[in-house]
């Protein structure tokens, strides 16, 4: 195409430049036969008239002869002798004695000579047949002294000389023309390649880097999501197709201790591996940070497939001379069967990698169940991130106290959300969904820097005050928990004592390991632990058993109905023995009514939470409360088997 496009032009010039040399060449050639004419006119023919008669009168023997003689010369086509009226008065091959006179000869007769390319009897006065090609020139004669105007001069004369020898100059010019136009040609046509090859490499290269991720070459989100969207128009119930998300578990760590150098080179080891490992026809992209997207398509058992993936991310990487290895969640989906909007699927394939996250469980695929995921919910993460910098959160605080003897033991920081529009939000309309993504440790990190400056005033300084706070699973499993508790207390200047911290029986079931060394390293350092909820989930005796853990909290549901239904009655009072046998403290939560203190009491319980003491209740009202002596009406002294809130315990059950 640029070849071609390149040509026109040097073809335009060749043709333009041609053109002009022959019409050059033609009037070279014209002005060649006018010089041979007037080298006749002024050497054979003037002279014949030295009196400078017009030729129109008589010519005598003589002139006649010589004019003859000088027409037969082989140079000359045919000579004509006009007046300076145009008429022929003399003609050497008798030709146009009585035609009307040419127009050509009356323009020479008073001005210059006219000369012109054309072939002998080609005039409309002459006869005969058309003769070779010629230069005919018509031009005064003079003679005379002084000289003047004494006939005109027409004189034929051969152009095949003539163009011989003016043609000849033509060859080499249009040889010369080729080369060069050749040349140029060849120039233009190297300039417009290599800029061509550079433009369209550069092309190439924008339209690659628009769609791959710079650090790991891998497609990104846009091209990912434009695949997915190609695999799943092709997707059939026979045929599925498979988008998975792995996002790398800890991947933070080896940013923060390595650095992001370190870090970028282990995910372009783990992007290398990842590609090699799938067939050409799938995709693996890199959609962002330490999350990669792979679409399987045809995989006959794509949860094998994954598992592989995961193992090969798993494998040992050197950085930096270290060996470090990384586990992955993975989340899947499968098109047609779990939906056919790629939005969507990605969506849910997010959902099941954070559940695979949250249990440690490798790969999961999505189950609509485990969604809590939907847009106003998505939303509502957004703006709560807002809400903990714009300070939307406040705690509000609700007492525990020792059933025995109504002393406030501690106080629990349950928060809660002012939204501008919606008023008071409570902790179950966002703790879940936040519970779902990293958002929750800023939230935990919030609340345990808050609880921990408000403690320092609760009771007006009352030291053996404490404050409870309820963290989340997500946030137990990070590496660095237990240091950020340990930092949150120094840098509140609280001691470790004065800190609970409230984790769900759930929390530990999902990650037994990780929470069992994250509660050790709190034990430490002195903070109490206090298993919230209890008898909802599953946890092992064994395992409870050995963990560092001071408090169980009897979950409300069993409470609330203690008096009425008999199951519950019997596991809150399992629960009391339980407790007491592992040398834990006991709190019920939910206590609602006297009776309900009262079977607690019976049962041996410790500690009482619940509407019946007091709501939890903004920091402001909380001095007023406990100075209030109404609050502990109704309940007696009389102690039941007390135990010192700091005695702890790791016995071994059996
Ligand atoms: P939880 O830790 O079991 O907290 C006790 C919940 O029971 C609180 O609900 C409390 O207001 C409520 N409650 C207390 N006494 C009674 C009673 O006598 N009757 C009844 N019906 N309810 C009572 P709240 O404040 O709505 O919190 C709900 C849950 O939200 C908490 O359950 C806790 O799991 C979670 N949560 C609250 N604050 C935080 C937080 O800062 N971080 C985390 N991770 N979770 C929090
Ligand atoms: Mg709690
Ligand atoms: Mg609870």
């Amino acid at each position: 195409m640029h070849a071609a496009i390149s040509l026109i032009p040097v073809l335009v010039l060749g043709a333009a430049l041609a053109l002009n040399f022959k019409s050059e060449a033609q009037r070279r050639g014209l002005n060649e036969g006018e010089s041979q004419a007037t080298l006749v006119a002024q050497t054979g023919v003037e002279p014949l008239f030295p009196e400078g008669n017009p030729v129109s009168t008589a010519l005598t023997q003589t002139q006649r002869e010589s004019l003859t003689r000088l027409a037969s010369n082989k140079t000359i086509l045919r000579l004509r002798l006009r007046d300076l009226a145009g008429h022929v008065v003399w003609s050497g091959d008798e030709s146009g004695m009585n035609a009307a006179p040419e127009h050509e000869a009356i323009e020479a007769a008073s001005g210059g000579p006219v000369a012109k390319l054309t072939h002998l009897n080609a005039d409309a006065n002459d006869e005969g047949p058309t003769g070779v090609q010629a230069v005919e020139v018509y031009r005064a004669l003079e003679a005379g002294d002084p000289s003047h105007r004494i006939g005109v001069l027409e004189i034929y004369l051969p152009y095949a000389p003539i163009n011989q020898e003016v043609s000849a100059g033509l060859h080499t010019l249009y040889r010369d023309l080729g080369i060069g136009l050749g040349a140029l040609y060849l120039t233009l046509l190297v300039i417009s390649i290599s800029m061509g090859r550079g433009l369209r490499q550069e092309v190439k290269f924008n339209a690659f880097l628009a769609e791959h991720d710079h650090l790991t070459d891998l497609p990104n989100r846009t091209l990912f999501h434009r695949r997915a969207a190609a695999a799943l128009k092709k997707a059939r119930r026979s045929q599925p197709v498979v988008i998975a998300i792995i996002d790398l578990d800890r991947f933070k760590d080896v940013n923060d201790t390595l650095g992001h150098h370190n870090g970028d080179r282990l995910l372009a080891e783990l992007a290398r591996r990842l590609d090699v490992n799938t067939r050409p026809e799938d995709t693996v992209a890199r959609l962002g940070g330490d999350e990669f997207g792979v679409i399987l398509t045809g995989a006959t058992d794509p949860e094998e497939a994954l598992w592989r993936l995961r193992e090969v991310i798993d494998r040992e990487v050197e950085v930096s001379g270290l060996p470090l290895s990384l586990e992955s969640s993975v989340g899947y989906v499968v098109a047609p069967e779990d939906g056919n909007n790629v939005d969507d699927l990605l969506q849910r394939a997010d959902v099941a990698m954070y559940v695979a996250k949250g249990a440690h469980s490798g790969v999961v695929r999505y189950d609509a169940e485990q969604d809590d995921y939907d847009a106003a919910k998505l939303g509502l993460i957004a703006e709560l991130r807002q809400a903990i910098d714009a300070g939307q959160l406040v705690l509000h605080y609700q007492p525990k106290a020792a059933i025995g003897d109504g002393k406030v033991e501690a106080f629990e920081a349950l928060v809660r959300w002012e939204h501008p529009v919606r008023g008071l939000v409570y902790p179950d309309s966002f703790i879940p969904v936040a519970e779902q993504t990293d958002l929750i440790d800023k939230l935990t990190d919030w609340v345990l820097a808050t609880a921990l400056e408000d403690v320092k005033t609760m009771g007006r300084g009352r030291a053996g005050l404490a404050v409870a706070v309820n963290v989340s699973a997500r946030s137990l499993s990070k590496p660095d928990f237990a240091d950020r508790v340990q930092a949150s207390l120094e840098r509140a200047g609280v001691p470790a004592t004065r800190l609970i911290v409230e984790i769900t029986e759930t929390a530990l079931i999902a990650d037994p390991e990780r929470a069992g060394a994250a509660l050790a390293q709190l034990d430490a350092a002195g903070v109490r632990v206090s298993i919230d909820d209890f008898g909802q989930g599953q946890t092992s005796l064994g395992y409870l058993s050995n963990l560092p853990v001071h408090e169980l909290k009897i979950d409300k549901s069993f409470v609330f109905d203690m008096l009425t239904n008999p199951a519950h009655a019997a596991i809150v009072r399992s629960i009391v023995d339980l407790g007491h046998n592992l040398q834990l403290r006991v709190v019920a939560e939910g206590v609602e009514s006297d009776a309900v203190l009262g079977g607690l009491r019976k049962a041996g319980c410790d500690v009482a939470q619940g509407y019946l003491l007091a709501r939890p209740m903004p920091l402001a009202k909380l001095e007023a409360w406990l100075a209030d002596p109404a609050r502990r009406g109704g309940r007696s002294a009389k102690s039941a088997r007390r135990r010192p809130v700091t005695a702890k315990r790791k016995v071994r059950v059996g």
